[in-house]
Order: structure tokens, then sequence, then C-alpha cells
């Protein structure tokens, strides 16, 4: 890739798309733009990012945040323990580096949740660090420029992408990162046709000579993920419903759900779960909802269970309360919009 590298850049200064994050390179933005990136589109990922920034402006104050509005602030991005390490490595930060972030990738990697990828883009952006990042994009547009077979669902085919962009990465490497990712976001994308027109990599690449980019990458093929069905509950007394905390391990712990159980149920246990919370007036079936984790799916089927006395009011909340209080994952959203068309 050697004799693209000044195109790249080039083409990169010219056609970079204009984000919040990369007003500046304060590595405290990169970083948190990184984390909330990882699983995310980058158009659903500026809303989360910019309200983030209003109410965490800084290191200190991500530092001393607290848990439930830490959550409620990521609440829709998944993946929340990547939210709890952002708060760890702040008060870290603070603690062992005054309040500055660190600027070695060998410092920034002991932080909690940084990983290879991460350090590699926080150093070499922010610090123009020689370290090359090397993720989906990256690969694509790798294995198609030179019509390599290699499989990149294999960690020893990104170890040798790594090592040969290691070797031709200039001084400017966080330009050459980021217009390596951005390549491969917007012109040599993963879905479709790439827009090779318009790639400063043609005069050099392969899959464009030879016509056979849908050749690559080569990968595994997908694992077909676990399906649990599962039944919710929805509890609701004098127009507020009751929403619990799950309990503080596993998935989606520490978050807020609807009250919840392994299988399908029949209307029989549906009321006698129900009746746990209140005496029940009425039953209405309500929507199922089949939501998609990395390894498994939830097909849900919630219940509405109107309730005319109730053993624990504290724990019944209006919908309001819920959507600003709150931080409920989206796997239970749809039944809350579920709820405002039947409570309005
Ligand atoms: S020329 Fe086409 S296939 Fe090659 S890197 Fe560019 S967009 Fe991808």
């Amino acid at each position: 890739m050697k004799e693209v590298v000044t195109e790249l850049l080039n083409w990169y200064d010219k056609n970079k798309r204009i984000l919040p994050w990369r007003q500046d390179k304060a590595p405290y933005h990169v970083w948190i733009s990184e984390i909330m990136l990882q699983q995310t589109r980058i158009e659903a990922v500026i809303s989360y990012y910019e309200r983030f920034m209003k109410e965490l402006p800084d290191i200190s104050s991500l530092a001393k945040v607290s848990e439930d509005k830490l959550l409620k602030l990521w609440e829709g991005l998944g993946y929340y323990n990547r939210a709890r390490n952002l708060k760890k490595a702040a008060m870290i930060i603070e603690k062992q580096f005054h309040g500055i972030f660190p600027n070695t990738y060998s410092e920034i990697i002991q932080l909690p949740g940084i990983g290879e990828y991460t350090a590699s883009a926080i150093s070499s952006i922010c610090f123009n660090e020689k370290q090359v990042t090397v993720d989906g994009n990256v690969m694509r547009v790798f294995t198609r420029f030179y019509n390599d077979s290699s499989n990149i669902s294999k960690e020893s085919t990104k170890k040798m992408i790594h090592e040969k962009l290691l070797s031709v990465i200039p001084k400017d490497a966080g330009k050459f990162n980021e217009g390596l990712m951005e390549l491969g976001e917007v012109i040599c994308i993963p879905n479709g046709k790439p827009k090779c027109e318009m790639c400063p990599l043609k005069r050099h690449c392969k899959s464009y000579k030879n016509s056979n980019y849908f050749f690559y990458p080569v990968r595994d093929d997908k694992k077909i993920k676990e399906e649990i069905d599962m039944t919710v509950i929805i509890p609701i007394y004098d127009n507020k419903i009751l929403i619990r905390k799950r309990i503080e391990s596993g998935l989606l712990h520490g978050l807020y759900e609807f009250p919840n159980v392994v299988g399908k149920k029949d209307l029989e246990d549906i009321h006698l779960l129900g009746s746990e919370f209140g005496q029940v007036k009425d039953i209405q079936k309500s929507i199922c909802y089949t939501h998609v984790f990395t390894h498994k799916k939830w097909k849900m089927q919630a219940y509405f269970i109107f309730l005319e006395s109730v053993c624990c009011k504290d724990l019944f909340y209006s919908i309001s309360e819920i959507e600003t209080i709150f931080a409920l994952p989206t796997a239970f959203t749809p039944f809350l919009y579920a709820l405002k068309e039947v409570l309005k």
C-alpha cells in the first residue's frame, strides 16, 4: 500500500465527513466516540455523543457521575459495560495521571475498557504515535486491495494486516488510520458495490483491476444465534407501570426492565405472575418483539396486567418518569411504545 499512502491522505483531507468528535483532537473526545462507535453506526452515535458531552464535558465530570445517570446517558447504545469502564478509566486518569489523558499507547492500553484498537486509535489520532488501527473496514479495504483470500475471522489474518500496515504507516499516522477507516465506510463499502471510480486506491487495487471485489473479504459463516422465548409481564396500576432493576450480574445488569420470565406462559401462569404485584383486574396480550444480541435472540411476548390494588406502590412509575429517569435497554423499549398507545 506504500504507493497509495499520499493519495489516501489527500483524499481524506478533502473528503472526510464533518463529525462532532473530529472538531479537535482532544483525547477525551476521540476516546468517547471510539467507545460509542464499537458496534454502532456513525449516524446513530452522533446524537448520543452530543448529549453525553453536554452532560459530561470532561474527564473529571465522567469520574464523578452516578452509575444511574451514566447508564441513562448510554441507554440505547447497548453493551453497558462499556459505559461503566469509561467511568472506571476516568477515575484512574484523575488519580494516577492528575486528570490528564495519558499520551502513549502503552499507558492508554492499561485503562479499563481500552483494547489494542482503541489504544491505537487514540495514540495515533491525538498524539501521532505510529500505531495501526485494524477494524472490519480496514480489513475489507486491505483484502480487496491485494486480492488477499486470508480469512478475516482469524486472529492471524488481523495480525498479518496489522504488520503490513505498520510497515507503510507514514508520519501522519492518525490521518492514515482515519483515512483507511473512512474509505471502508463510505467508498469500499461492506454491502453493495464499492464506489471504485471515486476511490483514491484504484490505480493499484487488484479487486478494481480484476473486477472481483465480491470475493473479498473471506470470513467464517456467521454463527446461528440461540433463540430464547420470554414472557414479559407489565403490571399497570393507576396509569403507572412497574419496572425493576436487573440483578447485578450478567446481561444488561444494573439496568431497568419490565418483569419477565424465560419461556412461553399460558394465561393461568400469567395471572399467577401478575398477582405477585397485586390483585389482577384484567390481562391484555400486547406485542411480540424479538431483540437480537450478539450471541442470542430474545423472542418476547408481553402482557399488560391491570391491577386493582398493589402491594408495592413505590415500584410504579409514570411513562414520563420511566423515560427521563431510568435506563431501559432497547430490548424493552418497544413495550414502552405499546404502553403509550394503551394508556393515552
Ligand atoms: S478500488 Fe474499489 S475495491 Fe479497491 S479499495 Fe477502492 S473501492 Fe475498494
